[in-house]
């Protein structure tokens, strides 16, 4: 049986014999389909008093309404495992009128029987402004159907914004990230004002800097972003001062005083308590080296953990209630403590030296695989506090770290090779061993 669903969030807006009725309809039309037609409900702004008193609603009000269909499709993807597919259409309407529904309700059946049995010409889908999106999503000719990870990738010097609908216009660098943002122009009179902006980090001796322009569309405030880079590339030799904003920074981080470049460009004046390298990495108030930091007893990193000033301003700005207080303690050293053990690995497989320069990279692997213990092993939410007691056997441990090790191997050797993620196959990106992942 075919049936529609609110979405959560909408379920406070849904009004379930509108639902009844609608799904009666939809099951005598069509009493071979099934699955979930999930329904996501969007008021208009002006309508933002009235969502404090949902049931008051009418939900004739509602403004948009998006419908999702989601079902399983064979195909065959870009590292040629044949495999079934999660695919989804949507239909949008306006106006949530009981034949408004059921027509989007057709289209959306209409599109997946499209789908579900067409040969698929997958091409690469364009930017608004003409230009290709390279990233490897393919949208079919023949259906429309648009799926991420069919086609090769073809990462160019020309970075594709972080949303996936913007190509860069200049050559910031295949592994440069770039951002945008557009939230229309306003056109008054003298007072037009702009409101995109374009946003890139390309790396510059040794560090990556943040740059930033704006204009009356996305492509002007790239131009306006990459002037800035210009003048970065064309300084002679910078002069790099630790003087930030007035103040004296000991940290490393350092503003060229001819063109503006900033960054953590210099070595760091502090040092680590323990082998007094230059370093800038602190915990729990002392200055150490990440080698020393991980090098640390389990007895030492928690109690650092629970010191560390990050809790105190945390437990005031967000206000935790202070009945969670020591569950919340007991997560994040469990996290800590999980977190230490990972590190050491890297830094026992990889070398100090390795840890230090790719920590960033390192951490990513770390957190990853963190949450994914929570979320597969433990039957942990992300975000919720663990339970005091729950176990994370040795025989588990030993496994994840065993799977670990592989993943950092394989992860520096991408780095070394310049890979990013997206250029490899999601079958080696496994976080952890397939006997350990709970099927859900
Ligand atoms: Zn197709
Ligand atoms: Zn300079
Ligand atoms: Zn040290």
């Amino acid at each position: 049986m075919l049936q529609i669903k609110p979405m959560i969030g909408s379920t406070a807006f849904f009004n379930e014999d509108f639902a009844k009725e609608i799904n009666e309809i939809i099951d005598l039309s069509h009493p071979d389909e099934s699955g979930d037609i999930l329904v996501d409900m969007i008021f208009s702004t002006d309508a933002e008093d009235d969502i404090l008193k949902p049931k008051e609603k009418k939900v004739t009000d509602l403004i948009k309404i998006d419908l999702y269909h989601s079902f399983k499709i064979p195909a065959t993807d870009r590292f040629g495992q044949a495999d079934e597919h999660h695919a989804r259409v949507e239909a949008s309407i306006d106006k949530i009128k009981p034949s408004l529904l059921l027509d989007a309700i057709e289209k959306l059946i209409v599109m997946k029987n499209k789908t579900k049995s067409c040969v698929h010409e997958m091409i690469r889908p364009t930017d608004p402004f003409g230009s290709e999106i390279k990233d490897g999503t393919g949208v079919c000719l023949a259906c429309g159907f648009s799926m991420k990870d069919i086609l090769k990738p073809d990462l160019s010097e020309y970075p594709l914004a972080r949303d996936g609908k913007y190509v860069s216009q200049k050559p910031w660098g295949r592994n440069t990230f770039v951002q945008t943002g557009d939230s229309g122009i306003v056109l008054s009179g003298k007072d037009s004002y702009e409101t995109a902006f374009f946003e890139a980090c390309p790396k510059l001796c040794g560090d990556s800097t943040f740059l930033r322009g704006e204009g009356k569309s996305i492509p002007e405030a790239e131009a306006r972003c990459w002037d800035k880079f210009e003048i970065i590339k064309n300084c002679e030799k910078h002069d790099f001062t630790r003087i930030v904003s007035g103040k004296h920074v000991t940290d490393g981080y350092a503003v060229c005083t001819k063109c503006k470049l900033y960054g953590s460009f210099l070595e760091p004046e502090t040092k680590c308590v323990v082998c007094e390298k230059p370093t800038a990495n602190k915990f729990a108030d002392k200055v150490i080296c990440l080698k020393h930091q991980y090098q640390q007893t389990d007895l030492e990193i928690t109690k650092g953990t629970i010191q560390n000033d990050y809790f105190s301003g945390l437990f005031s700005s967000r206000k935790i209630d202070k009945a969670d207080v020591p569950r919340y303690e007991y997560t994040q050293v469990f996290r800590a403590l999980f977190s230490a053990r990972l590190f050491r690995i890297a830094a026992k497989t990889l070398g100090d030296d390795i840890l230090e320069s790719r920590h960033k990279e390192i951490s990513h692997l770390v957190i990853s695989t963190y949450f994914c213990v929570l979320n597969h092993v433990m039957g942990v939410k992300t975000f919720d506090n663990l339970e005091f007691g729950v176990p994370l056997y040795k025989s588990t441990m030993q496994q994840i770290e065993d799977h670990f090790r592989i993943n950092i191997i394989k992860r520096n050797e991408d780095i070394d090779k310049d890979i990013n993620d997206i250029d490899r196959p999601p079958s080696k990106r496994m976080l952890l061993p397939k006997q350990l992942l709970k099927s859900k």
